[in-house]
């Protein structure tokens, strides 16, 4: 979920996994973009190319009732969504609008739980959710403000889903991946001093690649990563561990 264009981590993400052999379904938000992913899914042969707003209940059922029909059963999830109010990543965090705080957590961080909750019925056999966090959700970094709060609330879904959806031996993970130059990180004031801050600090003196973030998420959903649940993985180039 989350493939927009080929600059989304959803696109990279996607693409690791067909090289792994997995059939992915790729969905989309709205009409807007229906022809792009659909052209997207052709290209990487996509079982499935099907909308889903993860702010509409109905549209998730939906989607879940599909995939059961065609294919009885599904194995992995990958949530790769956010949004927040562009005005909310440039002015002040104490300037944020009851409105826009509500909107980031709903896309952000709820429709984890409803994602989950609508796909991990049809994880038979166990399975694999993975979401996209960022650094910003346990440090503060200027301007992504209203989506790193948004981001903190992700982790905690994370951590509450693991330890519930355990017993069906679903795992739930994020990766906090550093910055990469995509539709969403646009909208955030400064990004591009972003990656030139990290590029000059991060142990690997550059910022990490999609396809990196894209292999971890491989890991997570593959039998590879069988013993791990509730974590934040970093995929940033280890800009997180530096203090100074
Ligand atoms: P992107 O703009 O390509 O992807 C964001 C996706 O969210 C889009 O496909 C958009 O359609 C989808 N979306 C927004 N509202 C939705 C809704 N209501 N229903 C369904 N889909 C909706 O940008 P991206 O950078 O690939 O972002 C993917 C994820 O990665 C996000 O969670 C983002 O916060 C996270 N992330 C990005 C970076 C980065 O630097 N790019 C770093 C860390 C984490």
């Amino acid at each position: 979920m989350g493939v927009a264009n080929r600059w989304s981590l959803a696109w990279s993400i996607a693409q690791s996994f067909v090289r792994e052999g997995a059939r992915v379904i790729l969905t989309y938000q709205g009409d807007r973009q229906k022809e792009t992913v659909e052209e997207l899914g052709a290209e990487l042969g996509a079982a499935l190319v099907a909308p889903c707003d993860v702010t509409q209940d109905e549209e998730l059922q939906a989607l879940a009732r599909a995939i059961s029909a065609r294919f009885g059963e599904l194995d992995a999830l990958v949530h790769s969504i956010a949004f927040a109010n562009r005005e909310d990543l440039s002015r002040p965090f104490l300037e944020t609008s009851r409105s826009g705080y509500l909107i980031a957590q709903e896309v952000s961080a709820y429709s984890l739980v409803a994602a989950a909750r609508a796909f991990a019925p049809l994880m038979k056999n166990g399975g694999s959710v993975i979401t996209l966090s960022y650094l910003g959700a346990v440090r503060v970094v200027p301007n992504y403000n209203v989506m790193g709060v948004a981001k903190a609330a992700l982790e905690a879904c994370v951590r509450y889903l693991a330890a519930e959806l355990g017993a069906a031996k679903i795992r739930v993970n994020a990766i906090s991946a550093g910055p990469v130059k995509t539709a969403s990180a646009r909208g955030i004031q400064g990004f591009s001093s972003m990656l030139d801050h990290v590029a000059s600090r991060a142990p690997f003196q550059r910022n990490a690649e999609p396809g990196e973030i894209a292999d971890a998420a491989v890991f997570l959903a593959s039998d590879l990563g069988r013993g791990v649940t509730g974590n934040i993985l970093f995929v940033d180039a280890g800009y997180q561990l530096m203090g100074m």
